[in-house]
């Protein structure tokens, strides 16, 4: 087995090209997709895993990382930021409330008038990810946005996407890939097979 488990995220990531989001809500996009269903890897099982994906997407800097404790407080986060975006209802809002309470944010006026919600602790990258995540969820339900990110219906794929159709109509993360369910199991298969031999 000659390819890393780098090669194959690389492989994942490039499955799913269509349907991105507008930049300012691409990086939410991806964090939510952390958690890839698709190909049934969940990136927080594996924190260099993790480091190397959230690197890749911009999320964190190339010098950055995560203690272990900071993984569990972000994992929580994200999932009930997921759980939000698929399930709204009272009792996932008071989760994601919950986790979203170890962020306290303020509002940033910069130099030239320009204002930013950033986190109190900024030295904190976790809060830094949660804050930025954050701020743009209420970007993207203020101007609607946020109805156009979806998760894809079929169940073995799960996939967030943005739906830029007009009537916000999609039902799939893609017009063809995520159908081919043969093409993801044997994505696991090659993964099981790296997973043993290293
Ligand atoms: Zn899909």
């Amino acid at each position: 087995m000659s390819e890393t488990s780098a090669q194959l995220d690389a492989a994942a990531a490039s499955e799913h090209v269509d349907r991105v989001a507008p930049p300012d809500l691409e990086p939410l996009r991806m964090f939510l997709n952390s958690d890839n269903r698709f190909f049934g890897v969940d990136y927080f099982d594996e924190p260099d895993r993790l480091h190397r994906y959230l690197r890749g997407e911009k999320i964190l800097g190339e010098e950055d990382r995560i203690e272990t404790a900071g993984l569990v407080r972000l994992r929580a986060f994200r999932d009930a930021l997921r759980a939000f975006l698929g399930e709204p209802g009272p009792a996932v809002s008071e989760t994601l409330n919950v986790a979203a309470a170890g962020f306290s944010m303020v509002v940033e006026v910069g130099p030239a008038g320009e204002v930013e919600l950033t986190p109190v602790a900024r030295d904190d990258l976790v809060a830094r990810i949660a804050a930025a995540s954050l701020a743009a969820v209420h970007r993207a339900v203020l101007d609607g946005r946020w109805a156009r990110l979806h998760i894809c219906q079929r169940p073995d794929c799960q996939w967030i996407y943005y739906d830029s159709s007009r009537n916000k109509s999609a039902r799939w993360c893609s017009a063809d890939p995520c159908g081919d369910v043969m093409k993801a199991r044997a994505w696991r298969a090659r993964q099981r097979g790296h997973t043993e031999a290293s």
